[in-house]
């Protein structure tokens, strides 16, 4: 009688199986901002769940249990680090299987710092400098990479073109704020999320609130700003997408400046700069349109 060894059949599966997408990812995002370098680098290998989506406030995030379940069933779970995913300790130990698949994009990146309720903190909004987009594409791709070497080439492929896309976008800033005088670069916004961006293009910025979103200010800070903006005769104060202050209308009110519409601080929008580069060229916009 014939016996029919199980060790080629076993061998031709394999094959087949690691020929037939069995190495491509699943990936859980904790930012919108993660969900964009995901979608870039990762193209079609990479399914994502976007965990926090656009229009919700990343400080104030709660996962529930569905959350948890996709997050547990994830190979890698996108953050962006630096203490604003106050829930991270909680979500690893409820989605199980150990922290090592968890990715802090942030964690290399080099921290601003910033004064949360007479405390230094760190601040967490550092996509808000193309510089640090360009750290963290390189960490996305590499991350990929180990997780799923049999697309290396194409995460390394996909990552260079989005490299390459935001030295158009660094470009495009730079031609834009040239047209936007030194002492003119004076930012009024809701709470303390364009640091990063001050600091790589020459603004002061002047927050209502610190790093989170939950309280409206004090009647006093509130009168302070109004000093500055006329002190400064800064033309114009700023919404923020997500959360929009009652105090930031009565300082427009006040003192006669414009409001400049929203800019997009925690996250990307939903139609209008729902991408990193739209972001960009949004808020850059608007405060260009807004100030000179
Ligand atoms: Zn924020």
């Amino acid at each position: 009688m014939k016996i029919i060894h199980p060790l080629p059949l076993l061998l031709a599966a394999f094959l087949l199986g690691s020929s037939s997408g069995r190495g491509d990812l699943t990936v859980a995002s904790l930012s919108t901002i993660t969900t964009d370098l995901a979608k870039n680098i990762g193209g079609t290998h990479v399914k994502i769940e976007a965990i926090i989506k656009s229009g919700i406030d990343p400080h104030e995030f709660e996962p529930t249990p569905g959350d948890v379940k996709k997050v547990a069933d994830a190979n890698l779970v996108l953050f962006t680090g630096k203490g604003i995913e106050g829930y991270l300790t909680k979500l690893e130990e409820a989605a199980g299987g150990g922290s090592s698949k968890f990715l802090n994009i942030g964690e290399d990146i080099p921290s601003l710092t910033m004064n949360e309720d007479g405390k230094n903190v760190e601040d967490p909004h550092w996509w808000h400098s193309v510089e640090n987009m360009k750290m963290a594409t390189r960490v996305i791709a590499s991350a990929f990479a180990k997780a799923d070497p049999s697309n290396a080439a194409s995460y390394q492929k996909n990552a260079q073109s989005y490299l390459a896309s935001l030295n158009e976008l660094q470009r495009w800033i730079r031609v834009k704020l040239a047209g936007l005088p030194h002492d003119q670069r004076k930012l009024v916004t809701s709470h303390d999320a364009l640091q990063y961006f001050a600091h790589d293009y020459g603004f002061t910025i002047y927050p209502l609130k610190g790093v989170s979103t939950n309280e409206e200010p004090s009647s006093r800070h509130v009168r302070e700003i109004i000093e500055v903006i006329r002190g400064e005769r800064v033309k114009a104060v700023f919404f923020e997408s997500i959360e929009n202050l009652r105090a930031i209308q009565q300082i427009a009110d006040e003192t006669g400046t414009k409001t400049g519409g929203s800019l997009y601080s925690d996250g990307l929008g939903e139609t209008e700069a729902n991408t990193y580069d739209s972001m960009m060229r949004h808020n850059v916009s608007a405060i260009v349109d807004g100030l000179k």
